[in-house]
């Protein structure tokens, strides 16, 4: 008889500071990673001033901020990053704020090979991974290397004190994403499948208490921790549910909320498969129907339930279910064009 698991699990080097006002030592950990002129990389607007309170911390270590990050990396994004590290003569990138300003700094990275230091403000997990992600035209691209994961990560509950509840909530749920997914993977380890079950665990308890009150410290740091782990098993594969919101991104979707919306649908189509991980989810979120459970979390929410809100065009839908049938998809259970149709119309 065969033994159930066969298992590689490859830990990716990756300092971790967690504290309440771990900013302050943004300096020290540049210096550790012999940072002395750091391309500080953020979203305009909110992420700008996050940027800002990096450089105030930095001081002369601070070459540049380049508040230009934007949702899916496209790749004119990505050139003009670039190009702002040549011309500053960059040692590092700090990325701060959520995955598009993170996703920018690895687009960097991969090209020059620079070191980065994240400071995650959101629940989205790329700080945690070896995946960039970008896009070109209406297809996203990704790939996997190490050079983008981020040696440092710096993360520091006060400063998602100020998330919006709508940016807590659809970035926690890309984290949910991460977790339900690493259950049922047929790459899954012991390891991720505990720290999945635990992010699930905090995020269950702690992400509906943000979403109520940004201002809870104690439930903003849960959900950070969930987050990191969260980060963690998205190592270990991916199936039907990133394949999915992978497509949807590269037609200009929203990442978080195409995650958040169709995350319910491929939770009861997948568990059905997968009794392993619907333990696990009954046990993490207190609850018989682990996708009734996530559904209503959605339904709670302040952000959109359906597709058709976010700007989906149905008639991609053909397009997206053929894509995402192209990949064969098999654990935990094989996935045909038919049934993308059916779980797309169902989130429309
Ligand atoms: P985001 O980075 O786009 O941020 C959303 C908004 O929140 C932005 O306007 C930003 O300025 C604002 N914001 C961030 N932190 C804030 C704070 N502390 N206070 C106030 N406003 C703040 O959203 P996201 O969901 O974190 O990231 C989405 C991107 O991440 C997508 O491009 C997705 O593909 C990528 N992603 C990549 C991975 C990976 O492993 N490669 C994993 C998950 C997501």
């Amino acid at each position: 008889m065969k033994a159930d698991y066969a298992f590689t699990y490859d830990v990716p080097l990756q300092r971790v500071v967690f504290a309440s006002g771990a900013l302050a030592r943004v300096g020290d950990e540049a210096d550790r990673l012999k940072i002395s002129r750091a391309l500080i990389v953020a979203t305009p607007g909110s992420g700008e001033r996050l940027g800002k309170k990096v450089c105030d911390f930095l001081g002369a270590s601070a070459a540049a901020l380049h508040a230009q990050a934007v949702i899916h990396v496209p790749k004119a994004v990505a050139d003009g990053g670039l190009k702002a590290a040549h011309e500053t003569k960059a040692d590092g990138i700090i990325a701060v704020g959520g995955g598009s300003a993170i996703g920018l700094a690895k687009a960097i990275a991969f090209q020059t090979g620079l070191p980065i230091l994240a400071v995650p403000t959101t629940y989205s997990g790329s700080e945690a991974t070896p995946i960039l992600g970008m896009t070109d035209g209406e297809r996203k691209i990704t790939v996997r290397d190490a050079k983008v994961v981020p040696r440092t990560v710096i993360y520091d509950p006060d400063l998602t004190l100020g998330l919006p509840a709508a940016i807590s909530a659809a970035s926690g749920m890309n984290g949910i994403a991460h977790c339900v997914e690493a259950l049922w993977v047929d790459t899954r380890t012991p390891v991720t499948v505990g720290l999945a079950t635990e992010a699930m665990r905090r995020f269950g308890q702690s992400l509906p208490a943000v979403v109520a009150d940004g201002t809870n410290v104690s439930a903003r740091a849960d959900c950070l921790i969930a987050a990191w782990l969260a980060g963690t098993v998205l190592n270990s594969g991916t199936a039907l549910q990133h394949k999915l919101a992978h497509v949807l991104g590269g037609l200009g979707l929203p990442h978080a909320e195409a995650h958040a919306i169709i995350l319910p649908h491929v939770t009861r189509f997948d568990l059905e498969a997968a009794p392993e991980a619907r333990t696990r989810l009954e046990e993490a979120l207190v609850s018989t129907d682990p996708a009734g459970a996530i559904a209503g979390m959605l339904n709670r929410f302040p952000i959109p339930e359906r597709l058709s809100e976010i700007g989906f065009d149905r008639s991609k839908i053909d397009f997206v279910a053929e894509e995402v049938a192209a990949g064969k998809i098999t654990a935990p259970r094989p996935v045909s064009a038919d049934d993308v149709r059916g779980l797309l119309s169902a989130a429309y």
